[in-house]
């Protein structure tokens, strides 16, 4: 499976725990970040991570290109809802286009615990159907 993590910058320390506490199951799929988000995960875990820009210079967008071409299987997107800033992803056209093609995404580390259960049990196993060139 395709993978994509983001998290805004009051996020990126609970995506890091999420990750090393995760990692053995990410370790079997393709992940890839926003440049910063990917970077600290791949430091961390020491997970092969394949980054795009940062955030601030469009990786959001690299990303979503890719959620558009249904090419990434699951969305782990950790926002902040409190503090948003300019430079940071905005989420709704990311999401908008999760809908359009039925991803599944997380937008809370609650979400994802529960996503990344159902990732290893199978549930997710039909993405592989729609997008068999991401059976790694
Ligand atoms: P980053 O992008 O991982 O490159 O920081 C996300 C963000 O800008 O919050």
């Amino acid at each position: 499976m395709n993978i994509a993590i983001i998290a805004h910058d009051t996020k990126k320390e609970l995506m890091v725990q999420f990750c090393i506490a995760y990692c053995g199951i990410l370790s079997r799929h393709n992940i890839c970040a926003t440049g910063t988000t990917g970077k600290l995960v791949a430091e961390a875990t020491g997970l092969q991570v394949f980054r795009f820009l940062s955030g601030s210079q469009g990786g959001d967008q690299q990303i979503s290109a890719r959620i558009a071409c249904n090419e990434i299987d699951l969305l782990l997107f950790f926002r902040d809802p409190l503090t948003p800033k300019a430079h940071e992803p905005k989420e709704a056209d990311m999401l908008r286009l999760c809908d359009v093609h039925n991803i599944p995404v997380a937008t809370n580390i609650a979400t994802a615990e529960a996503l990344i259960h159902s990732l290893e049990r199978g549930d997710l196993d039909w993405r592989n159907i729609v997008n068999p060139s991401s059976v790694k």
